[in-house]
């Protein structure tokens, strides 16, 4: 049998670990993955793009656990009543090829992705950053606010959408949780109001354009960037002049796929980028001087959906009670008579007519 994760399972997970706690935990499992970054298969992920949007394949493997996420990205599709983000992953053991676990992937991408950006903070930032500004209310946009106010101690979140609804009902949920109570929530008229006195800035939004969200005047030394929106070819949020700024340094996942996907599409093969998993194996310094802008240039790798579905496995471990367990494969008295196995369902079926 393998376990499986539906979307209620996920909601009672969170209700049991707690949001904060859960992309703590997770903020750590994926730092300690990117420790062993040489271990990893690594490809750019495979990306099916149609005229409304992607769907993409995401492997990795460590050798021992392999696991995958099926994910899409379709911006209009709200105007319809369905979500930009959806996703659903497998962990699967090296050894035997079998399934461990099924999961949705669709809430746990938002948590990782938050995660993920409050990582990244934490090795770039400046310490102790008060207030950011987040550009773009969408579906995002709670996780990471909890991810910052959680991990960073970010205190004032100063919010802008072109959509007042989204950021309407932004204001509404965060007022209603533990993790952001702390923190003071200024609605922002535009971007420029909402990045004045930010220390760092995160841009959620999501249109398949290149958009220009943000512009090199709005950002000011010291700031660090979360960009989380670019994430396709086609798509990016920053203007090109803060790619040419000589005070930012840029932090990627993993370059080759960053360099299709990121805001740094939108320069040469030769910009220089650093990776993040030698930031934090002490491999390249991540911010040099107090001035420096800093960039993560967030798209999403699969080895962080590979942390997630690790994580989850745990937890299944952790709280056997919220375990449930799919038969996704056929468990045979002979491995080589899969034909009675068939046959089995065929007879239960007849007797139950
Ligand atoms: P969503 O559609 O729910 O929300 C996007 C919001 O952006 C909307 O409220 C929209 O009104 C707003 N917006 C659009 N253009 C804007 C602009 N110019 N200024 C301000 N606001 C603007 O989408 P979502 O699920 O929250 O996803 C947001 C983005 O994050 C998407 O582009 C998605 O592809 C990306 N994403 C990236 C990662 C990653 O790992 N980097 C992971 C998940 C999602």
């Amino acid at each position: 049998m393998v376990d499986y994760i539906g979307v209620t399972d996920m909601q009672r997970l969170l209700q049991r670990v707690g949001v904060g706690e859960f992309i703590g935990r997770l903020a750590k499992r994926i730092e300690y993955d990117y420790r062993r970054w040489g271990s990893f298969e690594k490809s750019a992920r495979l990306a099916s793009h149609s005229a409304d949007g992607v769907i993409e394949l995401m492997p990795t493997s460590d050798g021992h656990l392999y696991s995958f996420k099926y994910v899409n990205g379709h911006p209009r599709n709200t105007d319809a009543g369905l979500l930009t983000v959806t996703a659903f992953g497998v962990l699967a053991d090296v050894g035997t090829g079998y399934p461990l676990m099924l999961s949705e992937l669709t809430l746990s991408t938002a948590l990782r992705t938050a995660a993920m950006s409050a990582l990244a903070a934490r090795w770039l930032a400046r310490p102790n950053p008060t207030a950011m500004a987040l550009i773009g209310n969408g579906a995002q946009s709670e996780f990471q606010a909890v991810a910052f106010c959680h991990m960073l101690g970010v205190r004032e979140l100063r919010l802008f959408d072109t959509d007042p609804a989204a950021t309407s009902k932004l204001r509404t949920n965060l007022s209603a949780i533990d993790e952001t109570s702390v923190a003071t929530l200024v609605v922002s008229g535009s971007v420029a109001e909402a990045c004045s006195g930010a220390d760092i800035v995160t841009t959620v939004t999501a249109d398949k354009r290149r958009a220009v969200v943000l512009t090199s005047a709005l950002v000011r030394p010291g700031m660090h960037l979360n960009a989380v929106g670019g994430d396709c070819p086609g798509k990016t949020e920053l203007h090109p002049d803060i790619m040419r700024r000589p005070d930012l340094r840029v932090i990627v996942e993993f370059e080759p796929q960053s360099r299709i996907e990121g805001e740094v599409q939108q320069m040469g093969p030769d910009y220089p980028v650093t990776e993040f998993a030698d930031i934090v194996r002490g491999q390249a310094p991540g911010r040099l001087r107090e001035s420096d802008v800093t960039l993560f240039d967030s798209v999403g790798f699969a080895l962080e959906d590979f942390s997630t579905l690790c994580l989850l496995h745990e937890l299944l471990k952790e709280h056997p009670d919220l375990r449930r367990r799919i038969d996704l494969v056929p468990e045979l008295d002979d491995p080589k008579d899969l034909w009675g196995g068939a046959m089995r369902g065929r007879r239960r079926l007849r007797r139950a007519a």
